[in-house]
């Protein structure tokens, strides 16, 4: 007999844009050959867990009838292009959605072989005998890791911009979209003990129009692709190409492989890197809700049959659904008459738009961690919820309840719910143990530092309590908690992974 293996399968959805059928069939494969939950990921993708290896050919090729792929949402290649919900200013959302689109059909790996093994296609010979394959953009042996690239739209920076390999910053004038800042050189992974890894902030380098992007993204892919360390893997991320060989080289190289400069920074300003939740009505005239969903996970549970609801929602439901990089939903582009129907069945299943939730658990974040991570330390999306309840008791005695923190946890430091950018972080170290970390930026400009090492729930609370009492009475107007540990000289201010460890 053979062993009953099962996977978790990820699905790109650019933008975390996804239509009412494409939400269905997710639905429903999840039910069918998963574990009968959904995730959003924290880089806007679905996640489904527990497929069984029989069944995983059956759930790809459905995938695939709806417009959907699991091409490249793993691998040493571009992952799924992030780019920020907004449901207020429609027009430009679905500008810069329409670009995250187009960079990310540029970056797709062009192999038949995902044709070949999943859907049954004919193997495509190229006309260069025997090369079955061209890939003009990553070449014969891919790039040396994974590569991520998010679009943020100010003044959110719910895409984190500054922790993406290549970032972009809408830049909108007059409700126009005129082009885009360019960031490069974040990401979030590191290795416990190993100083030669750490997070690092991408940093701006220029400006480019909307027509321009694409060429940058393939000429910034082709740089790490042939620069990249493929010596030292953990090594390998476009941040440590940067910063060994500086950012100036960086930049001098992409306008040579451009045959064109990139214009000077325009300026831009974010005030948050959190969702904003409940009903918005967009330029466009239609509405948009944004739900919460805790950890990103859809399912039913004992009096919260959130699935379901999600479900009789997109058998009504004409615009669109949006998982955000918060992994929240956004259910967007809603008629007006529509919006009634929506209300009623938001009402009936009693779903949440955040409104009860603490603004700490409204700013949370955490990957999936155990059971279904192989490379977990310790649990993040089981046991986040749990930890800020106990939290969620010390704010409310001294009056934060309503205070966003940014809180983050990851059950290992490769950093999936983008750690290194909470004001309060938690990175797994072994079961019920946790590095902590605080003084990240509100708008994820600035880095945490690390704290406390190795501790765990009991020695959380007890270090936190202390320092919730004293923000509660100390802290300035409007004085954010990642900068008012930094004040109060609990951590110092971190603006470059290089300085990460020290
Ligand atoms: Fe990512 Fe590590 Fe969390 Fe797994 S445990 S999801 S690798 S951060």
């Amino acid at each position: 007999l053979e062993p009953s293996y099962q996977f978790m399968l990820r699905v790109v959805a650019p933008g975390g844009v996804a239509t009412p059928t494409q939400w269905l069939t997710m639905d429903g494969l999840a039910q069918k050959y998963g574990n009968g939950t959904l995730r959003v990921t924290t880089r806007q993708a679905f996640q489904m867990h527990g497929v069984l290896k029989w069944n995983l050919k059956k759930t790809i090729r459905t995938i695939n009838d709806t417009l959907m792929t699991t091409l490249a949402a793993c691998g040493d290649v571009n992952r799924n292009v992030m780019s920020n919900p907004n449901p207020y200013q429609s027009e430009v959302h679905a500008e810069v959605y329409d670009w995250a689109r187009k960079i990310s059909d540029h970056l797709s790996p062009r192999t038949p072989a995902y044709h070949e093994i999943w859907l049954d296609g004919e193997k495509v010979l190229d006309s260069t005998e025997g090369q079955a394959e061209v890939e003009p953009i990553y070449g014969p042996v891919y790039l040396p890791r994974k590569f991520k690239i998010g679009m943020a739209v100010p003044p959110s920076n719910d895409v984190d911009v500054f922790s993406q390999d290549l970032g972009y910053i809408a830049v909108v004038e007059n409700g126009k979209l005129l082009g885009f800042n360019v960031t490069v050189g974040g990401g979030m992974g590191m290795t416990h003990g190993d100083t030669s890894t750490y997070p690092q902030l991408g940093r701006v380098i220029g400006f480019c129009t909307p027509e321009q992007v694409i060429d940058v993204a393939e000429k910034t892919v082709t740089i790490q692709r042939d620069y990249g360390n493929r010596s030292v893997r953990k090594n390998a991320r476009f941040k440590y190409t940067i910063d060994r060989h500086g950012l100036e080289w960086f930049v001098t190289e992409l306008h040579n492989r451009l045959g064109w400069q990139l214009e000077a920074a325009r300026a831009y300003h974010f005030d948050h890197n959190g969702d904003r939740y409940g009903w918005v009505k967009g330029s466009n005239g239609r509405w948009n809700l944004t739900l919460y969903v805790q950890s990103g996970r859809i399912q039913d549970q004992e009096g919260y049959l959130l699935m379901t609801a999600l479900r009789e929602i997109a058998k009504i439901h004409t615009g669109d659904f949006r998982l955000t990089p918060n992994q929240n939903v956004i259910i967007a582009n809603v008629t007006t008459p529509k919006k009634r129907k929506v209300m009623e069945l938001v009402e009936q299943y009693g779903l949440s738009d955040g409104a009860h939730q603490s603004a700490l658990r409204r700013s949370s974040l955490s990957c999936v961690a155990l059971p279904t991570c192989g490379l977990a330390m310790a649990e993040a999306e089981r046991y986040l919820p749990v930890l800020m309840g106990k939290l969620e008791l010390i704010l409310d005695e001294v009056g934060l309840r309503e205070e966003e923190i940014v809180i983050r946890m990851t059950g290992c430091p490769n950093g999936c719910a983008r750690p290194g950018l909470g004001e309060i972080s938690f990175i797994g170290k072994a079961p019920g143990k946790y590095n902590m970390y605080m003084g990240a930026g509100f708008t994820g400009d600035r880095l945490n530092k690390l704290y406390r090492e190795n501790i765990g729930e009991a020695e959380i609370l007890d270090t936190l309590k202390p320092i919730f009492h004293r923000y509660a009475i100390e802290r300035t107007q409007g004085e954010h908690f990642g900068d008012f540990v930094i004040r109060t000289g609990y951590v110092k201010a971190v603006t470059s992974g290089l300085n990460f460890h020290d």
